[in-house]
């Protein structure tokens, strides 16, 4: 550990923000960084707390925290980087857009705030691109056999990296006209910059995986023709089938599922085209954000930057509380209000709230009739049971609605349809403990097999899905097919 008592003679620092009336009027990314002064005390606040629960038990991918943040406290960056990057293959997204899992079960935060590790993360990597260290390094030696990666999420860009560095030729397949999954399409830029996913894929490329891009696995492109190409498969397609809200009005022009509102603004920002005929924006109306979790969050600030002249933003369930909830004790994943940078430049939130209705007029949404509910614990226990409260209806007035209630599965995929593959009674793709699926030799990672998550656990599961493929092939002849 760095500085025995930095615990004490060092609160916590967060870097901030870019003041809200500069950020809204441009896409940048908003949050600041630490100097290297506030990154040294940062380091210096891990204590030597003998059970590292970040590590083991707040970060999906087993970062091992104490030791970079030691590192970084002395000032051996390189150090640092080789131990980041041996359990983290992406430092410079996790750093950016993690929740930092880690810091919820941070020791430090059992009576005080604990330590800033994502901060720590990202400068660790970013002073590795910064000095030169990370530069392409590919294989010395490779197998003959290879490896088609379906999806260029974090998942898949994880098994790609991951397989690409253990010496397999790697193709990844990708629908969109660019690799990075929602990375690139869904997290707006103002979180995360598109040039850092380009500056990784590039990375990527020039270590010498290849990435087919525009191409539809399973229709543009056959099993028959990856099977006689391929030695495995790793679908890694993500889950993006959007929870709908079925109440009368539905129909009406004007609602649309927030992805298909992100997508566009990033395409846009992309310098990708998007169908006038089919755009949807929000300058100069009033929009109306339903669902209360980070999609709906990141439409807010969209909504804000693009000009709406309100933004509302209404949630089912109720507030969380400011602190961490007793239901969640330390070291778990706190439940607690979060307030996002988007939540900061101008939004009005609404919690316990239930759409009725979706008003309109001459086909375009006017308006949502609401209601207030409560949510009611079953006598002898049980899941509480929601209930609308009788007299609390409301009209919320709206021109755009988007619809932000999270994903319910990966939905239809030809390959995975005609083969069969087994699903879970969720809809996710089951799997076995090496992240194959049914079909010998086709694997899976990230929200396709887990649901809908985090950035961090696509990483991680991408991660064990390459190393289910890598002992799967071991197994077998290098000539040998899937
Ligand atoms: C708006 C939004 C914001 C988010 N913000 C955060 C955040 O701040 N922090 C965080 O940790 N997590 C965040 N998440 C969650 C996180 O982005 C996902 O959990 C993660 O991207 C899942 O990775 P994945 O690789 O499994 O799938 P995806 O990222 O969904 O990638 C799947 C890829 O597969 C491609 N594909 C699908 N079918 C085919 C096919 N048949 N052929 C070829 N390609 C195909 C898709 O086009 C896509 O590029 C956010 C999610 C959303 C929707
Ligand atoms: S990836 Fe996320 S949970 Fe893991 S150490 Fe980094 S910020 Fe923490």
């Amino acid at each position: 550990m760095g500085k025995l008592t930095g615990f004490m003679d060092y609160g916590r620092k967060d870097p901030g923000y870019r003041p809200v009336g500069e950020r809204t009027h441009d896409f940048k990314a908003v949050e600041l960084r630490l100097t290297a002064e506030e990154l040294v005390e940062q380091a210096a606040r891990c204590m030597d707390c003998g059970t590292p629960f970040c590590h083991g038990c707040g970060c999906p991918l087993n970062n091992i925290v104490p030791e970079w943040n030691d590192l970084v406290y002395r000032g051996k960056w390189q150090e640092a980087l080789d131990l980041l990057l041996a359990t983290d293959n992406f430092p410079e997204f996790t750093g950016r857009i993690c929740p930092a899992l880690c810091e919820g079960s941070c020791v430090l935060g059992i009576n005080k705030e604990p330590v800033a590790i994502r901060q720590i993360e990202l400068a660790i990597i970013e002073k590795g691109f910064e000095l030169g260290y990370v530069r392409p390094r590919p294989p010395k030696v490779r197998f003959e056999q290879r490896v088609a990666v379906i999806g260029s999420g974090p998942a898949g860009l994880a098994a790609a990296d991951s397989l690409n560095r253990a010496g397999y030729w790697v193709v990844v397949y990708d629908d969109a006209a660019k690799p990075g999954g929602i990375l690139r399409y869904g997290i707006p830029e103002f979180k995360l910059e598109k040039a850092v996913v380009d500056r990784r894929v590039k990375l990527m490329e020039e270590e010498g995986v290849v990435f087919e891009c525009k191409t539809r696995v399973g229709e543009d492109v056959s099993y028959r023709y990856l099977q006689s190409r391929f030695d495995a498969i790793c679908f890694s397609a993500g889950a993006r089938e959007p929870r709908d809200l079925k109440v009368p009005g539905r129909e009406l022009g004007g609602i649309h599922y927030a992805m298909d509102f992100l997508i566009q603004q990033n395409m846009r920002l992309g310098g990708e085209p998007v169908d006038s005929a089919r755009e949807i924006l929000a300058g100069g109306k009033r929009v109306v954000v339903v669902g209360g979790g980070d999609t709906g969050a990141d439409c807010v600030g969209t909504s804000i930057r693009q000009g709406a002249t309100s933004v509302t933003q209404i949630e089912i369930l109720p507030r969380p509380p400011d602190s961490r909830s007793p239901a969640t004790p330390w070291p778990l994943w706190p439940n607690m209000l979060r307030v996002s940078s988007s939540h900061k430049e101008g939004c009005e939130r609404r919690w316990s709230v239930a759409t009725q209705t979706f008003l309109g007029k001459d086909g375009r949404v006017t308006g949502l009739r609401c209601a207030e509910v409560e949510w009611v614990a079953p006598e002898g226990g049980g899941r509480p049971v929601m209930k609308e409260k009788a007299g609390t209806e409301f009209h919320l007035e709206a021109d755009l609605v988007l619809l932000a209630m999270g994903f319910t599965g990966p939905g239809r995929n030809a390959i995975v349809d005609d083969l069969k593959i087994r699903r879970e009674p969720n809809g996710n793709i089951g799997r076995d403990a090496r992240n194959m699926t049914s079909v010998p030799g086709i694997f899976v990672a990230g929200d396709m097999t887990h649901g809908a998550s985090l950035v961090v656990r696509a990483i991680a599961d991408g991660r064990k899905a390459a190393e289910g493929i890598a002992a799967y092939l071991a197994d077998r002849k290098p000539q040998g097919k899937a």
